[in-house]
């Protein structure tokens, strides 16, 4: 690093706060300025007490954090000092599909035994291993299921794994939105690429996935929260002044660490063609409701339902905590509901008691709630289409050089991908 440079971040979730902190690491003064009242963006986790006023949570956005052996995330984990809880056994995993619910095949094994699949279909699947690695840099997750394990998963199973965990039908999105599935790929396929990569295991942090962001914050020291950024003002310098609602601050170089939308807001009056760019990228909303229940035998360690999309009508998936999850009440089974994404939602699927009603309709263990909340969640994922890779390319080119874009639109849809790229981006640039 030849100089030391003070960089203005604007956003406070996770991308903020990892530009932040990798570019402190390599020596430039930092300040963070977020919006909201507390950092995290939607890596947040909320208290939602229980339903006598005891302590309980919910979370914003994701239940875990997927934490590979090696890589970015768990060496952050470890320079921060979060130790996530020892992995403990998975409740049932299901995907709902011709009215009842059946084992998931997202497993090898649940593969073999999924119904809706011919003997050629499962033979197919064996045929995994001998595919080589695909060309085609604009291949959809639908293609690309299709060409390694054949069109008869593509189309009984893919529809609902990819609806219930990215809100979006497989046709719709390219591989950008999910990067792992490269590396498999590239170390031989999706059974020995895991095999030689490892298992990538769903981690939980005490104190939620929240406590991610504000161990960051913490760290940072130089976070202002409700400080949201109200225009961007290039200086005869060559540096940048930061217009917030009561406060302006100057630095020489500024990162938007900020959704497309709020991104192409500020940067509309100083490079409009960036501008328009980033209100071309699409992004998708979600609602989710959280929930409350008595708890069910056969579902301490939780459970998680997938919903082929065409049958749930919007309603894509739910998950539930373990009973000994600390982020939940003791004795109450917490559910988490999503709905929407890419998927129109019924008009019937609009209030608690109809949602519930559908939900019945697989798992109909499930008692009557204790306790409901929604949380709707606006613009939540980008929609990483086809060709996404090639569209945000060509942003960091259209801006000024110590004016930087990072987020979930540019580098992929989860934590662990934000953890890897921006760990790299820092290294690649001089702000
Ligand atoms: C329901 C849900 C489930 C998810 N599940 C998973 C999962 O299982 N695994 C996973 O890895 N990821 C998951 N994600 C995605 C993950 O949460 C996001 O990829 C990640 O949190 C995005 O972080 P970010 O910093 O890029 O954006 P954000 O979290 O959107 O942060 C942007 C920040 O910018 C602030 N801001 C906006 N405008 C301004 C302004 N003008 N000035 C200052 N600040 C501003 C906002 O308040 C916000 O805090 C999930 C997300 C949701 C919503």
């Amino acid at each position: 690093m030849s100089q030391v440079r003070r960089v203005l971040i604007l956003g406070g979730g996770i991308s903020g706060l990892l530009a932040a902190w990798h570019l402190r690491r390599r020596g430039h003064e930092v300040e963070v300025w977020e919006a909201a009242a507390a950092v995290g963006g939607w890596a947040q986790t909320l208290a939602w007490p229980g339903p006598q006023g005891e302590p309980g949570w919910l979370e914003r956005g994701p239940q875990g954090l997927r934490v590979a052996r090696e890589g970015a995330l768990a060496r952050l984990l470890g320079e921060l000092d979060l130790k996530p809880l020892p992995a403990a056994p998975r409740g049932p995993r299901w995907l709902g599909r011709d009215g009842r619910r059946h084992p998931s095949p997202a497993t090898f094994t649940g593969l073999l035994r999924a119904p809706g699949l011919s003997l050629g279909g499962k033979l197919r699947l064996l045929a995994e291993p001998l595919i080589p690695a695909g060309t085609d840099p604009g291949e959809t997750l639908h293609a690309f299921f299709a060409r390694r394990l054949g069109e008869g998963f593509a189309r009984a199973w893919l529809p609902a794994l990819v609806g219930g965990l990215l809100a979006a039908p497989p046709e719709r999105l390219g591989l950008d939105a999910v990067p792992h599935l490269r590396h498999l790929e590239a170390q031989g396929g999706l059974l020995l690429g895991g095999l030689r990569l490892g298992p990538e295991r769903t981690r939980l942090l005490p104190g939620g996935t929240g406590a991610l962001a504000k161990a960051l914050a913490t760290r940072l020291g130089e976070v202002r929260a409700g400080s949201p950024a109200r225009a961007l003002e290039a200086l005869p310098t060559g540096r940048w002044r930061v217009h917030g609602a009561a406060i302006a601050s100057e630095a020489d170089a500024v990162v938007l660490a900020l959704p497309s939308r709020q991104a192409a807001a500020l940067l509309a009056p100083i490079t409009p063609q960036a501008a328009t760019w980033l209100e071309e990228l699409p992004s998708l909303d979600l609602r989710v409701w959280h929930s409350r229940h008595a708890p069910v035998p056969g579902w301490e360690r939780g459970f998680g339902l997938l919903i082929h999309p065409p049958e749930g009508q919007g309603l894509l998936g739910a998950v539930a905590f373990a009973a000994d999850d600390p982020r939940g009440v003791p004795g109450l089974l917490q559910v988490r509901t999503y709905l929407g994404g890419a998927y129109p939602v019924a008009p019937e699927l609009e209030a608690w008691p109809s949602v519930f009603a559908a939900l019945r309709r697989w798992l109909p263990e499930l008692p009557e709630a204790i306790q409901v909340r929604e949380e709707t969640c606006p613009a939540a994922f980008p929609l990483l289409e086809p060709g996404h890779g090639g569209r945000v390319a060509r942003l960091p080119a259209a801006l000024p050089p110590s004016l930087h874009w990072v987020g979930a639109a540019r580098f992929g849809p989860g934590i662990p991908e934000l953890a890897e790229s921006l760990e790299a981006w820092a290294a690649s640039i001089r702000p």
